[in-house]
């Protein structure tokens, strides 16, 4: 008898065309006309539509000020400028994740200190920071990871034990809840990225939001100059007419256009794509060898828009099969499928070597006290250093069609239940894994 298995000769998986299951941005005639409309009326460089965005988004959010940015990185640095990051700062942020969570604040004199992650919720381990906290400790920044609200519990208690500003990188899972209460809504400051790879993806766009008017006021003065008039707080008004940061991150309105029509239909669509995507995990409950990352059932959280959705591989159930053999077999079955992640930050040259602002030493330690050195050596993140061999990527579906989800859930259930199939070809190696952006390597074709 033949093999089942596609990448043996078998028959795929995946039969039916996916149609527009996978297809993002979802651009409609009204987002169209929204963003002809400030074209037409060449008010890219306005302020006006970008306000409107701002006041619905803060409430939708469930927030006092949201301030809209050309980046989500931008707005992370605002954040970071917001709660008072300067020289000799520590930040403590999740090793893995996108460089924009934390690589802005050497711009600000700072240095970051990462932490481990949890291997199930592949967010920072509240049970890691509390021994990275050293007297220049100023925030913990948070990333709810492909969508995963991190335990907000756990580092609030923390981060209020010691004093500590948190900060929010949710441009992973905009709308996602943690006990029933929106990420974002937690920390000192907040940052989304809006670039079209995201969970709501308006063009390149991010948007900054807190509470707290001081905050709010600073990251208008360090790269807003433009709503320098708004300002009320005396100290910041001193310094009027003249960004800060010496940085321009308004946002572009024909962004802001396409933001406001995205976060009109989001917490529908946003439906939708959890359905799709529980329905997809509950098919291969109890599969050996793979577990989805999602939160419990009823616990009130919830991953928002799913953005990148990725699943946890146990190749120890299925007889040491390596990641890149058990990708390589669900691919030929038809669905996509991309070991790893985003590449552990602690062991990239710009975080332990690179002398960015020629200040005679590795800029990570350039604003530390002399005999301070806050890098981490290979070896001093276990979870993160090996969590590419891990996780993988899973299809994204955006639309709720239960014929096309079976199969693609199938592609996933064949390969991991034939597992001993695949192990005499397997020679555990296919390049490294992960990279340093995300968006690209889960498109699909
Ligand atoms: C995408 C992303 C950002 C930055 O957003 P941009 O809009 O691309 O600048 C920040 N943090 C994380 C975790 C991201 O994935």
């Amino acid at each position: 008898m033949g093999s089942e298995l596609a990448l043996l000769g078998g028959p795929k998986a995946v039969q039916s065309d996916p149609g527009d299951i996978f297809r993002w941005p979802i651009v409609t005639k009204e987002v169209e006309d929204a963003v002809l409309e400030v074209l037409r009326a060449g008010k890219m460089s306005g302020l006006d539509v970008t306000e409107e965005f701002e006041k619905e988004f803060a409430e939708w959010l469930g927030v006092k000020y949201a301030l809209g940015h050309n980046t989500g990185t931008a707005a992370l640095h605002s954040a970071m400028f917001g709660i008072g990051i300067g020289h000799g700062d520590e930040i403590i942020c999740p090793s893995i994740t996108y460089w924009a969570s934390c690589l802005q604040v050497f711009s600000l004199g700072g240095t970051v200190v990462f932490a481990d992650i949890d291997p199930d919720t592949l967010c920072i381990d509240p049970k890691d920071i509390e021994q990275r906290i050293t007297p220049r400790t100023k925030a913990i920044m948070v990333v709810h990871y492909l969508g995963m609200p991190a335990d907000m519990d756990a580092i609030m208690k923390i981060a209020e034990e010691h004093d500590l500003k948190v900060i929010e990188d949710v441009s992973h899972a905009h709308g996602a809840l943690y006990k029933g209460r929106k990420v974002g809504t937690f920390g000192d400051a907040a940052g989304f990225s809006l670039m079209s790879g995201k969970s709501m993806p308006c063009g390149e766009g991010g948007i900054m939001t807190t509470n707290d008017k001081r905050i709010y006021e600073r990251a208008i003065a360090f790269g807003h100059y433009a709503r320098h008039n708004q300002l009320t707080l005396e100290d910041l008004k001193a310094g009027a007419g003249l960004p800060w940061g010496g940085y321009k991150y308004r946002m572009n309105q024909l962004t802001s256009a396409m933001c406001r029509i995205q976060l009109r239909y989001y917490p529908k669509l946003m439906e939708e794509i959890d359905r799709a995507m529980n329905y997809f995990w509950d098919l291969l409950e109890g599969v050996p060898g793979i577990r989805s990352h999602r939160p419990p059932k009823g616990s009130g959280t919830t991953k928002g828009g799913w953005y990148a959705p990725h699943g946890i591989y146990r190749s120890e159930e299925l007889g040491g099969l390596s990641i890149h053999r058990f990708c390589e077999a669900v691919r030929a079955e038809g669905a996509p499928c991309t070991p790893g992640c985003n590449r552990a930050l602690h062991l990239h040259p710009v975080f332990n070597t690179i002398d960015i602002y020629r200040q005679g030493k590795p800029t990570r330690i350039a604003n530390s006290p002399p005999g301070v050195d806050v890098r981490q050596p290979p070896g001093s993140l276990p979870v993160s250093e090996g969590i590419q061999e891990r996780v993988f990527s899973v299809p994204w579906f955006k639309h709720y069609r239960p014929e096309i989800i079976e199969e693609y859930a199938e592609a996933f259930r064949k390969v991991a239940e034939n597992y001993e199939e695949l192990l005499p070809g397997d020679v555990k190696k296919g390049g490294p894994l992960g990279g340093w952006g995300m968006t690209r390597m889960i498109s699909h074709p």
